[in-house]
């Protein structure tokens, strides 16, 4: 879901400041039992270290006296966590909430990472960001005014890494809603009605002052880095993907292995591997046109003798052929053999195809002739006269539905 780059600090005053607001950095703490409901199936901590979804940071995942918490909710009194299957009734008033740090810092990552994005984004390009998302692998930010360019990709990129290397604290304050409403160096504003307690404010040193309930790291260093992806114009803005910190690395990791691979496929080194499979693949365009030529010469061949046959009842099996050799067949057949049936079949790579065809003057339905045929073969088919085609699972009943033919054309 998609953030707004609005505050989420804790709107409710009566719910006290939880861990993940306080210390980002914990993973696990006990905390005593306020509310237990629905079959013990949710439960509310007096603290938690589990952050519930907000400002574009999706819920975290973790544990709560061992079961797996599948669902987070912010309420007036605490953060309402969704068990995976009932507390026991014998568990402790106290009980162990632990995160799942690995998922949790990569967020702190991305998150801050966009802190970083937005404050150089506003105060270099003066693009303020209007929407933030933390995706899986890849998140966004969405640029109020035209489509970015080449050299503000490039100017943002720099200058965001040049923050990295800085190694910037990364601060969080509390300050009174009056306090908030006075000061003018906080970057986000609208700040929701409702909001009554004191503003979390997050501090990039020297850079950035936002007004923010999310988890961050505590220096710009953790960043590692931050490589932007790529972006697209959107109605009213620019959207701007990057990823940060060890899934940037990951990503990276991942390139290689392909490229590795691509590399070993094609036998070229990386710097020729784009050329080298444009070239291939207008080969392989260029064949398949090639082979569709020789079909249709293979066709037009087979409908000749075909007319020469003394049957009323043609038909031929295809090696390596499929359905689409047959249609040109059953086309050129249509056309160019009067008075016949023509019942055709082909495999290739463990797929079956079949198809029957009436010339003109036989007085016969391919639709009706096919609908039998199908059903001989256990297949599955369709069309119209002249031509009733199909796909079938194999061509065991290929000899039951000739017969058929057979017998139903009297020959
Ligand atoms: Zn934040």
């Amino acid at each position: 879901m998609a953030g707004t780059d609005r505050p989420t600090t804790q709107a409710e005053p009566s719910a006290p400041t939880p861990r993940y607001e306080i210390d980002s950095y914990a993973r696990s703490i006990r905390s005593r039992v306020v509310e237990v409901a629905d079959d013990r199936e949710w439960v509310i901590l007096e603290d938690t270290v589990l952050y519930p979804e907000g400002g574009g940071q999706p819920s975290d995942h973790g544990s709560l006296a061992g079961i797996p918490v599948s669902e987070l909710t912010r309420t007036q009194v605490g953060v309402r966590h969704s068990l995976s299957r009932p507390l026991p009734p014998d568990a402790d008033d106290q009980v162990e909430v632990t995160v799942d740090w690995p998922r949790r810092f990569d967020h702190m990552q991305q998150h801050t990472a966009q802190h970083l994005l937005t404050a150089v984004a506003q105060g270099r390009l003066g693009r303020p960001t209007t929407s933030f998302h933390l995706g899986s692998s890849v998140s966004d930010i969405e640029l109020d005014g035209p489509a970015l360019t080449g050299r503000d990709l490039a100017q943002l990129e720099d200058e965001v890494n040049q923050a990295v290397r800085e190694a910037r604290a990364v601060n969080v304050h509390r300050i009174s809603r009056e306090d908030y409403d006075d000061r003018s160096d906080i970057r986000t504003r609208g700040l929701p009605d409702h909001h009554l307690g004191e503003v979390r404010l997050i501090e990039i040193e020297g850079l950035d002052l936002t007004a923010c309930g999310g988890t961050h790291v505590a220096s710009t260093a953790e960043l590692e880095g931050v490589k932007l992806l790529g972006t697209e114009k959107m109605r009213g803005g620019a959207r701007l993907y990057w990823a940060a910190g060890s899934r940037m690395r990951r990503r990276l990791g991942d390139h290689e292995t392909r490229v590795e691979a691509l590399r070993s496929a094609l036998g070229v080194p990386t710097d020729e591997l784009v050329e080298t499979a444009c070239q291939r693949l207008e080969q392989l365009k260029e064949v398949q046109r090639e082979v569709r030529i020789l079909e249709e010469e293979l066709a037009d061949a087979l409908v000749s003798a075909f007319r020469l046959d003394p049957g009323r009842l043609v038909s031929q099996h295809f090696e390596r052929r499929g359905a689409a050799f047959l249609k040109t067949l059953a086309s050129r057949f249509a056309d160019g053999v009067a008075g016949k049936v023509g019942f055709f079949t082909a495999s290739a790579g463990g797929t079956a195809a079949f198809v029957v065809v009436t010339g003109a003057g036989s007085g016969f339905s391919a639709a009706e002739l096919g609908a039998g045929v199908a059903s001989a073969l256990d297949a599955r088919g369709g069309g119209r006269d002249p031509v009733f085609q199909g796909k079938a699972p194999d061509l065991d009943g290929r000899d039951a539905a000739w017969a058929l033919l057979d017998r139903t054309l009297g020959t």
